[in-house]
């Protein structure tokens, strides 16, 4: 019997497992995945995430790993202006990221199985959650523990197993491509936005660069038909064509067409949810691992405080939910604007306020 089974073991499951498995309790971690692997996501550090991986101890071996420096923020251009995003980012490859994550949960004592799938959620008589049931290595088993937490991501197999309230929904708006490039030099969080699209660089591991491009979601069928295409057509938009005719890819292109924005209650009986599984939202201004980490420090500092018998679940819980909301409001509400892709110069004002605010609130 384990204090608690984390299912995912990317931003949002690694960090509390480290967590908890360092404040000594008895933690699984679970993922179908290997490590290290690539998923879905350009990568981007942006808020307080680089400070969060330098407290948590593996700033360095991010940097080392990804053979990048931290640099200053973002930079968006817009309408003939340029505007700095103050704060610290970074941008490695989630290979690279997510296999240093999972490693430190290891360190801190955690238990991490990977290749092996959850299959379902087990329950006591009064249906309160006690445990999985997976698959790995063509073997089929059952753990239990006294809580289950959802790290699963967007499509978060957990969240929808114990039916977790959803509230907050904004409608899908953009749709997003994105692959690597060497030739196309970039030393910051480069985001051009013109009418309805959006073009972004950004300096990645060893030298390459990410370009990514977002076009309503309306376009992606036709879109998808010639990824190319619509690459050469919005960096010509935002005055970049030259620049990028010049770039060379190195993989293929990676998309996706829906890009939801939700919260989900992300506790109850015997459960509890972190990282997208109980936050979603359009990957435009880079918040979403920003998010797991801070959950996974919230998450884990809540259940700690649970099993020291200083807070009941509930009173813990409902404080983890009511911080997150709180925290993620007005950046949900900004970043729901910008995937809109109308981006003025005073919505890109207004984040600049933002982080500078979030930046002097954190001293
Ligand atoms: C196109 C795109 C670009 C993005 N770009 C950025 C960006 O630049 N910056 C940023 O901050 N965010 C970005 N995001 C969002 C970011 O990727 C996520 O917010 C982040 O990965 C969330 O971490 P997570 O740990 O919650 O989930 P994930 O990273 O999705 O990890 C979930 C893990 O759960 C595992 N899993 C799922 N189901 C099961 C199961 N049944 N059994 C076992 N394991 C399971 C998966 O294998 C996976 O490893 C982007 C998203 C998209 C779609």
């Amino acid at each position: 019997m384990y204090d608690v089974i984390v299912v995912g073991a990317r931003c949002g499951g690694s960090p509390t497992a480290m967590n908890l498995a360092g404040a000594g309790h008895k933690v699984l971690v679970v993922d179908r995945a290997t490590f290290p692997s690539d998923t879905l996501s350009t990568g981007v550090l942006s808020g307080d995430s680089v400070n969060r991986l330098r407290q948590w101890g593996l700033l360095e071996k991010v940097c080392a790993g990804s053979g990048t420096a931290v640099y200053p923020g973002t930079r968006i251009h817009v309408a003939g202006e340029a505007f700095d995003i103050p704060g610290e980012a970074l941008c490695p490859r989630r290979t690279t990221l997510d296999k240093i994550l999972v490693d430190a949960a290891r360190d801190a004592g955690a238990e991490v199985r990977e290749h092996c799938s959850v299959t379902g959620i087990t329950r006591d008589g009064e249906g309160m959650v006690t445990g999985i049931t997976f698959q790995s290595e063509g073997q089929t088993g059952a753990e239990s523990a006294r809580i289950v937490i959802g790290a699963d991501g967007r499509n978060s197999f957990v969240a929808r197993a114990v039916d977790a309230e959803v509230y907050g929904e904004k409608d899908s708006l953009a749709c997003a491509y994105y692959s690597y490039f060497t030739g196309f030099p970039v030393d910051r969080n480069d985001l051009h936005f013109a009418d309805g699209v959006a073009a972004l660089a950004f300096p990645t591991d060893h030298g390459q660069s990410l370009l990514a491009v977002m076009q309503p979601s309306a376009a992606f069928e036709a879109w998808r038909a010639d990824v190319e295409a619509g690459f050469r057509k919005v960096f010509s938009a935002v005055g970049l064509g030259d620049a990028f005719a010049g770039a060379t890819r190195t993989e293929e292109y990676r998309g996706a067409a829906q890009l939801p924005n939700y919260y989900r209650k992300p506790f109850g009986p015997g459960w509890a949810l972190v990282g997208d599984a109980g936050y979603l939202k359009d990957p435009v201004l880079g918040q979403g691992v920003n998010d797991a980490f801070r959950d996974a420090d919230l998450l884990s500092a809540g259940l700690d405080r649970v099993f020291r018998g200083d807070a009941s679940f509930e009173a813990a819980m409902s404080e983890y939910q009511q911080t997150r909301d709180a925290m993620t409001g007005g950046i949900y509400a900004l970043n729901h604007a910008f995937s809109a892709l109308k981006v003025t110069p005073g919505l890109v004002q207004t984040l600049a306020d933002a982080a500078a605010a979030m930046q002097a609130a954190r001293g």
